[in-house]
């Protein structure tokens, strides 16, 4: 039974441009109290007359438009997100006032320093937080996303090595990395090595001590990783890679497993980086402006890109000239508005605050696999931190695949889980609550994915012809990919 969607009376919608009518339009203004200007002769003839095909529209009509178009899609508003923290958690709305505080909104990179002391404090204190929060030395909050962040602590890395005399030629990374990982390490001039899983989905240990050499730069390793899976050896890694004088890099994506529970900084990481727009309140889910802070142990430190905040004597100063600096990776200090929701999501909760939450995001992902685990296959027994991952092997014999059970979830009211990832589950089914969902829709998201178990064995063809409920039917997504039209045409 589906319990959380019915059909609803949402009207359909044309293109904006097809609704125009000539003349139309969503504003009125009072007549001139200055002499009209003929836009031509000031504009030395480059003011254009007409967009061409530009849609005119009266008020309630764009209102409208814009109002029914916001309706044909999935929400974390409206719902759960069984992708997670990775995609879309629940970003709690007081950070979004705080962001939009008129002092920190509108301050401007070139004002004087000493106008803007308080955005100077929040640089401060935020890059101070993330140190203690990962048990490392100093952060630069300037990469604008994770593969960014990845991309500046591999340099920081070459940069260490290239002041020791020899950059070295490779990075380790794991089978189960995410693949900004690899293409991290070939960015910066490292060719890649791939360290398999062991049975329980963790670095295989006695293959890395095989692979780690005089060559090796680092290794990149997720943690908990991609699995959900917390990386038990993780002292043992650090070690191996030290021995040899490699360092340890950790991407910080699954931070939200982690806060406030462990530290990367005590269990032998080098460099990491963190995703705000994932852990630390900003919403992302349609790609928006995000922030990869990187945080790292003192011998990386000298390396850290321009400008620096530090606290003088006459209050906070902006360094610009640091000798062994890598140089600006971003305009300014990064993206502002993301500190400054990171650091109000920090400040509201406190210590005990953020390992509650982290708690709870471990909970709510042990609660549900726990109720699948007879329903769809388990991919490891090694326990889950924030996220669990299954497989398809229970439906495929009927011919359902991961991608369908998804795309009939959303009949269900709930958006699709992360499908085929990570890559070495065949068939895979990512699953991560996060901290802020209740038992309620918890249980309402288990009876969905039972119910459409039970389906794959009474009726398989309904799940593999989803979704039966939404606007749009099943697309064809090959076509999608190969022949997509991007364009409007009149
Ligand atoms: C999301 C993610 C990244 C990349 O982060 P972006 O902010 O999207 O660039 C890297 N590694 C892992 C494990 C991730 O989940």
């Amino acid at each position: 039974m589906i319990r959380k969607t019915r059909l609803h009376l949402v009207q359909n919608e044309g293109l904006l441009f097809e609704e125009s009518s000539p003349g139309k339009k969503a504003y009125q203004l009072p007549g001139l109290d200055v002499p009209a200007v003929d836009p031509a002769a000031v504009l030395d003839g480059q003011a254009r007359e007409e967009i061409e095909g530009f849609p005119e529209v009266s008020e309630v009509e764009a209102i409208r438009h814009f109002t029914r178009l916001s309706t044909y899609n999935f929400a974390i508003d409206l719902g759960m997100y069984p992708l997670g923290s990775c995609t879309m958690k629940y970003n709690p709305r007081v950070n979004e006032a705080v962001a939009r505080t008129e002092g920190l909104a509108w301050a401007h990179p070139y004002a004087p320093v000493e106008h803007v002391q308080g955005c100077l404090e929040v640089i401060h204190r935020l890059e101070a937080n993330l140190a203690e929060i990962t048990g490392m030395d100093a952060v630069t909050l300037q990469p604008a996303a994770g593969a960014h962040g990845e991309w500046t602590g591999i340099m920081l890395v070459r940069a260490l090595l290239e002041s020791r005399g020899n950059p070295r030629k490779k990075i380790l990374v794991p089978d189960s990395a995410h693949g900004t990982n690899p293409a991290t390490a070939a960015m910066c001039g490292y060719s890649v090595a791939n360290i398999p899983s062991n049975a329980k989905g963790m670095v295989d240990v006695a293959a890395l001590a095989a692979a780690v050499d005089e060559d090796t730069a680092a290794m990149m390793v997720t943690n908990p990783n991609t699995l959900g899976v917390f990386e038990e050896q993780i002292h043992e890694v650090a070690r191996l890679l030290h021995a040899k004088g490699a360092l340890l890099y950790m991407d910080g994506a699954n931070m939200n497993a982690l806060v406030g529970l462990s530290r990367p900084g005590d269990f032998g990481v080098d460099v990491m980086h963190l995703n705000l727009h994932k852990t630390f309140s900003t919403p992302h889910g349609g790609g928006g402006p995000g922030a990869g802070p990187v945080a790292v142990k003192k011998h990386l430190e000298p390396f850290l890109p321009t400008p620096r905040v530090i606290r003088g004597k006459e209050g906070f100063e902006v360094v610009e000239n640091l000798p062994q600096s890598i140089g600006k990776v971003r305009a300014f200090h990064g993206n502002f508005g993301v500190l400054v929701r990171a650091l109000a999501y920090i400040m509201a909760h406190g210590g005990a605050g953020l390992r509650r939450a982290t708690a709870d995001a471990i909970l709510n992902a042990n609660y549900i696999r726990k109720h699948l685990a007879g329903h769809y296959e388990l991919h490891t027994e090694a326990p889950s931190m924030h996220e669990c991952v299954f497989s398809d092997d229970k439906q495929s014999p009927q011919g359902v695949r991961t991608g369908d059970i998804a795309k009939r979830l959303i009949d269900y009211g709930f958006h699709p889980y992360t499908v085929s990832f990570p890559l070495i589950v065949h068939g895979a089914l990512m699953i991560e609550p996060t901290e802020t969902e209740s038992k309620q829709e918890l249980d309402l998201f288990i009876d969905a994915m039972k119910s459409i178990a039970r389906e794959v064995e009474e009726d398989p063809q309904l799940v593999k012809s989803a979704p039966h409920r939404t606007r749009t039917p099943r697309v064809d997504e090959v076509l999608a990919a190969r022949k997509p039209i991007l364009r409007w045409r009149p």
